[in-house]
């Protein structure tokens, strides 16, 4: 039997989405983590935009200056969300893109700073400790202002993970354009002078070296004296931008793998573990805000868990093709900061 849900015509999880494979095996799920007095919220992501300085070659949200499909969210529509976060018992909330600190009036030069960003941050501080995920390149530093004085406020709550692809510069380059290796490498000195511990992300892929240990000293070699961690994603999303570059230099996309209830087992992971058991994904979408399981997914509609946290807080199955691809395969990859 092949159980496939029709469409409802309104979106939503899981419209339009196959729960068995023809041989009756059924579709992983997910339910959410519950506590004694009902469901409970670790991770709160918010995706600002998918507006962006940079136009990066494996950009998986497919950001770019001209990419508005995930609407900058402000802070007045935002804050009834923080708010029900914190209700929850939230312990994490992280600002992602796009760019967080770009909005079209910054990039345009009609203002310095993203001043709804702003007071999101200073909001989000107050319910949970923060992390930004940031290109590090320009933008950011407009702001550094208002970080010293963010830091001074909440000291270690506020958290800046920043992409350098590689420590060699031309491999960095090579994906984010010509000097921007050397743009972020300068704001990861000046926010590691203010007493941030900037967290370096690279994609494991994407690098030549092999071992934790070679990473971490060849990443530590270029900021010595100063503290840094590393971050490693071990597997790529093939969407966006990385999917246009697979398909233009004549490659294939990954087939989707079924992810049966069987997977779990078979991968030895626990659905404890992945992304949407503990967490939710806020993104403004056609002027709405939804809720996705994780930040992996976005701007697909048989995805969308609703409009409240209360309402997204339901079983996810495990029916897009980075489920396998991102959180299951080998190691298996999270957006949550792990220093290697
Ligand atoms: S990978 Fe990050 S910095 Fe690059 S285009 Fe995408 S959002 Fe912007
Ligand atoms: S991509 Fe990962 S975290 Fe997101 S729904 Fe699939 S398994 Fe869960």
């Amino acid at each position: 039997m092949l159980y496939c849900v029709e469409m409802s015509g309104h979106g939503g999880h899981p419209d339009g989405l196959c729960l068995a494979k023809p041989n009756g095996e059924e579709r992983g799920f997910v339910d959410p983590k519950r506590g004694a007095n009902g469901p409970v919220l670790e991770d709160l992501w918010v995706m600002q935009g998918s507006l962006c300085d940079l136009k990066c070659k494996h950009c998986y949200t497919a950001s770019s200056p001209q990419n508005h499909r995930l609407e900058q969210i402000r802070f007045a529509e935002l804050r009834p969300h923080l708010d029900e976060a914190g209700r929850l018992g939230v312990q994490r909330i992280c600002f992602t893109g796009g760019e967080p600190f770009v909005n079209r009036d910054v990039l345009e030069g009609r203002a310095a700073c993203n001043e709804e960003f702003l007071a999101s941050l200073e909001y989000a501080l107050a319910i949970a400790p923060v992390e930004i995920l940031t290109n590090g390149r320009r933008y950011i530093r407009n702001h550094l202002d208002a970080l010293r004085a963010l830091r001074a406020r909440h000291g270690g709550r506020l958290r800046l993970r920043i992409t350098l692809e590689s420590p060699c510069p031309e491999r960095h380059d090579a994906l984010r354009g010509k000097g921007t290796f050397a743009q972020t490498v300068d704001t990861v000195r000046v926010l590691a002078g203010m007493g941030f511990v900037p967290v370096l992300t690279a994609e494991r892929p994407l690098l030549a070296l092999q071992s934790d240990e070679e990473i971490r000293e060849a990443y530590r070699a270029l900021f010595e004296g100063l503290a840094v961690e590393v971050n490693l994603i071990e597997n790529l999303l093939e969407s966006g931008h990385e999917l246009t570059r697979i398909r233009q230099s004549g490659g294939a996309p990954h087939p989707e793998v079924f992810v049966t209830t069987n997977c779990f087992s078979i991968l030895g992971k626990s659905p404890e573990s992945l992304m949407c058991h503990f967490s939710r994904c806020i993104q403004k979408i056609e002027g709405e805000i939804r809720y996705y399981p994780c930040p992996v997914i976005y701007d697909d509609r048989s995805f969308d868990l609703g409009a409240t946290l209360a309402e997204s807080l339901r079983r996810v199955y495990l029916a897009h093709k980075n489920c396998y691809a991102y959180c299951l395969k080998g190691r298996g990859a999270t957006c949550r900061t792990q220093a290697i």
